[in-house]
């Protein structure tokens, strides 16, 4: 093979994926994969969809790139179809680019929200063990894992609490604390649900000091988890939710959902992007929030995940530490590695994840059907026989 003119920072794997139909995707040499990934958990609408083709062409015959200099519709409309989705007239989006840049918006609030609000005197952020923000500085603070943070020290300073533990994080919140981040479902360290009960007592707790509760729906947002967004299946409201992977189907989006008070501290010159919501992103997210959001669907996805869920206990048996998830998230933690798996289901043709604390994600494009499921389940069959 030729020299790479690429920075060789990510650990590739030794497949490249030229067409995609459905929930399939197909190499040079004509081999199909069932992709139970939806490379980490975007392609909600699967491969080759006509209907997000035609949307994103349509965009691209008339204008593909405007500015936030003048107004965009397709941002309203995405934007009013989003607020719908996660529970009404309070809400406001902001939009940007990826994940990390909506929680980037997030903690520009928290900071406004202590400066602007409260004098000053709430400097402190907490975040969990175990969390995943984002790569950029902001998020990477964020984002607990020692191996992403410390090669980029120093960074912001935030206060670790561990994941699902209320009384540990009744501890060390206080007046002084502006947010709490935590992800509804921590994804990238093991597909771990919160505990029942965790958010429900983590929202009052940021109640009673005046303190923002910050969901990161990047990965659970999206109809992924059998509810339009994760905090859902807690009955709370963050005061903040960021989106992305999802949101665009693949073309890339995101977005800082927050309440009509706190976007009044955004004024007109505190915060933007040139591409944050350009007409062909929000081209995008219309088709992707129409469908996943059109009445049955997200129904489906439950019961989908449910099916899978339970295939996946089945076959691994003891095999499995747990398997564990929501809707069409699902980490199977392993004794091992799964790296030796992964590798034997992509050679039986199903492609799927990992994730943190050797477990094995599936995160499938949400349009899966039944016989998909039954087809993960004998290719991982077979894949585990070769082992
Ligand atoms: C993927 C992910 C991010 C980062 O999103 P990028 O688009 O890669 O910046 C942030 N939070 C969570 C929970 C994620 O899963």
């Amino acid at each position: 093979m030729s020299a790479s003119f690429l920075v060789q920072n990510y650990r590739r794997q030794p497949l490249a994926f030229l067409r995609g139909q459905g929930c399939w995707l197909e190499d040079a040499a004509g081999r199909r994969y069932l992709d139970a990934f939806a490379g980490v958990a975007v392609c909600a609408l699967g491969h080759g969809d006509a209907g997000l083709a035609e949307a994103i062409a349509r965009q691209a015959r008339s204008v593909l790139h405007v500015s936030n200099h003048y107004q965009i519709a397709g941002q309203e409309e995405l934007a009013a179809r989003l607020a719908a989705a996660l529970g009404g007239d309070d809400w406001r989006l902001l939009f940007c680019n990826s994940g990390a840049e909506a929680n980037e918006c997030a903690l520009k609030v928290a900071r406004l929200w202590c400066n602007q609000v409260h004098g000053g005197r709430k400097p402190r952020l907490l975040a969990c063990e175990g969390s995943f923000h984002g790569r950029t500085l902001g998020a990477l603070a964020l984002t607990h894992t020692p191996a992403y943070r410390t090669p980029f020290a120093p960074l912001a300073p935030v206060e670790f609490v561990p994941f699902g533990d209320a009384e540990a994080l009744a501890r060390v919140l206080a007046d002084d604390c502006a947010a709490f981040f935590v992800e509804p479902i921590q994804g990238e360290s093991g597909v771990k649900p919160a505990p029942t009960g965790y958010l429900e007592r983590a929202r009052e707790l940021c109640d009673r000091y005046a303190c923002l509760l910050i969901c990161d729906e990047v990965q659970t947002g999206m109809a992924r988890t059998g509810r339009a967004f994760g905090f859902q299946h807690h009955g709370i409201r963050p005061d903040i939710a960021t989106l992305a992977k999802g949101l665009g189907g693949g073309v890339p989006i995101g977005a800082a959902a927050m309440s009509r008070r706190l976007a009044e501290l955004l004024a007109p010159g505190t915060h933007g992007t040139t591409f944050g919501g350009n007409p062909l992103a929000c081209a995008a997210g219309l088709e992707v929030a129409q469908r996943l959001f059109a009445p049955g669907f997200i129904e489906q996805v439950a019961a989908t995940g449910a099916r899978l869920m339970a295939g996946l206990t089945q076959l691994f048996g003891p095999d499995a530490v747990e398997v564990r998830g929501r809707g069409l998230l699902i980490g199977v933690q392993l004794h091992q590695d799964p790296a030796p798996l992964i590798r034997a289901c992509a050679e039986e043709g199903l492609i799927v994840g990992p994730a943190g604390g050797n477990t094995l994600r599936f995160a499938p494009p949400l349009i899966l059907g039944e016989a998909e499921v039954a087809e993960i389940l004998v290719r991982l069959g077979k894949a585990r026989a070769r082992l």
